[in-house]
């Protein structure tokens, strides 16, 4: 039996789980674990993807939460070391950029055990933002490295790490939307929020650049209600935004947000916001995996942050990047609005099939 431990922290790392899950559950000499680290840990945000993308209850729960970078990722480390010591696995696989990423990277390759980084080589070439350290670091001390588009290939090459370990092989996040495809139809979400399908855009921001600040914060909110004016606009709300807007409401009772037309709601599930995302006019976020996401159904995406890691999303996807300029933002939307919208095509090997080429390689 080839034992393999998968970590998974936080809400993207369970939609890139899923795939690899499946297609490793699939191999009868392969026995795979998965870690749950905790750093999301609520219904919204964990179990409900969990249920959605098919996935069994975790065989470890390590319920690290909150404190600093240092303090998670140290608590991370010293847990996921006590996990190790008693599975003992041949291999460990880690996905994306989070702090449960390069804190499972570092225990398993210091104790010998093959450690695997899926969306490895991603860079924004910005060291302000905490998931681009944690990349550098993943990348740098993994044994496989699996690309999920060729800017990966290309920044890998320029860090000097041996072509042998890298292998472009397509995109987990849109292995799991593929799946799930057939189920979003019977979601009742639009109904529920009460929009109609095109007829409405779709928000998502918890990047620090966007709502850390209070200005900048009170300037979207301000920029989202005009944007509504217009034509409804839905917020899920991540809850490390909603914390910062709970602030600023309490702070600042002259902004609150009475604007029936921005309908700010709880995080949804999987399912119900791949719904919302395939029907929505134009989406606004900050996202990573909403860039991809939105490339892949053909949907316009206003992705406000200065640069991305997935530039194949602007090079040949829906993406645009409207930095902090909520002006050109506006006219992006008014484009897409008119119908006037780039078109964009799916990018090589975003084809559903990931996760079963990662697992080839891992069992040959
Ligand atoms: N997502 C979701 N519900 C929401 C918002 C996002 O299911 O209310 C999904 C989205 O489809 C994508 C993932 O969460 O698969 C992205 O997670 P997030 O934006 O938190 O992380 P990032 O990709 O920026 O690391």
């Amino acid at each position: 039996m080839q034992k393999i431990v998968l970590v998974a922290g936080a809400r993207p790392n369970f939609v890139k789980i899923a795939p690899l899950w499946h297609a490793l559950s699939g191999y009868d000499n392969i026995d795979v674990k998965i870690v749950h680290t905790g750093q999301h840990f609520d219904e919204a945000m964990s179990r409900f993807f969990f249920d959605d993308l098919k996935l069994p209850v975790p065989h470890y729960n390590l319920n690290i939460n909150g404190g600093s970078h240092a303090e998670q990722t140290g608590k991370i480390m010293e847990h996921f070391d006590k996990v190790l010591d008693h599975e003992m696995p041949h291999d460990v696989i880690v996905t994306g950029d989070v702090n449960s990423t390069v804190a499972c990277a570092l225990v398993a390759v210091k104790r010998g055990i093959r450690t695997s980084h899926v969306e490895a080589g991603l860079r924004s070439f910005d060291r302000s933002m905490p998931e681009e350290i944690n990349r550098i670091v993943t990348d740098s001390v993994s044994d496989l490295l699996f690309v999920s588009e060729p800017s990966g290939l290309t920044n890998l090459k320029h860090e000097g790490i041996d072509g042998e370990k890298i292998h472009f092989i397509g995109n987990v996040m849109i292995d799991s939307l593929i799946s799930i495809n057939s189920r979003i139809d019977h979601s009742r979400i639009l109904e529920n929020i009460g929009v109609q399908e095109h007829k409405f855009g779709l928000v998502t921001l918890h990047r620090p650049s966007n709502v850390d600040s209070t200005s900048r914060l009170k300037e979207l909110i301000s920029w989202l209600q005009e944007t509504a004016n217009n034509i409804p606009v839905v917020f899920p709300v991540h809850p490390r935004t909603g914390k910062r807007l709970e602030k600023m409401f309490a702070e600042n009772t002259a902004i609150q947000n009475n604007h029936s037309n921005l309908k700010m709601i709880s995080p949804l599930r999987y399912i119900d916001f791949q719904k919302l995302l395939k029907s929505a006019q134009f989406v606004i976020t900050d996202s990573g995996g909403v860039q991809e996401e939105t490339t892949w159904r053909g949907v316009p995406c206003i992705t406000l942050r200065n640069n991305t890691e997935r530039p194949v999303t602007l090079e040949s996807g829906t993406n645009y990047l409207a930095g902090n300029d909520l002006k050109l933002a506006g006219s992006i939307i008014n484009d897409c609005i008119a119908g006037r919208a780039k078109q964009g095509r799916i990018p090589e090997l975003w084809d559903g099939k990931a996760a079963s080429r990662i697992a080839e390689i891992i069992v040959r």
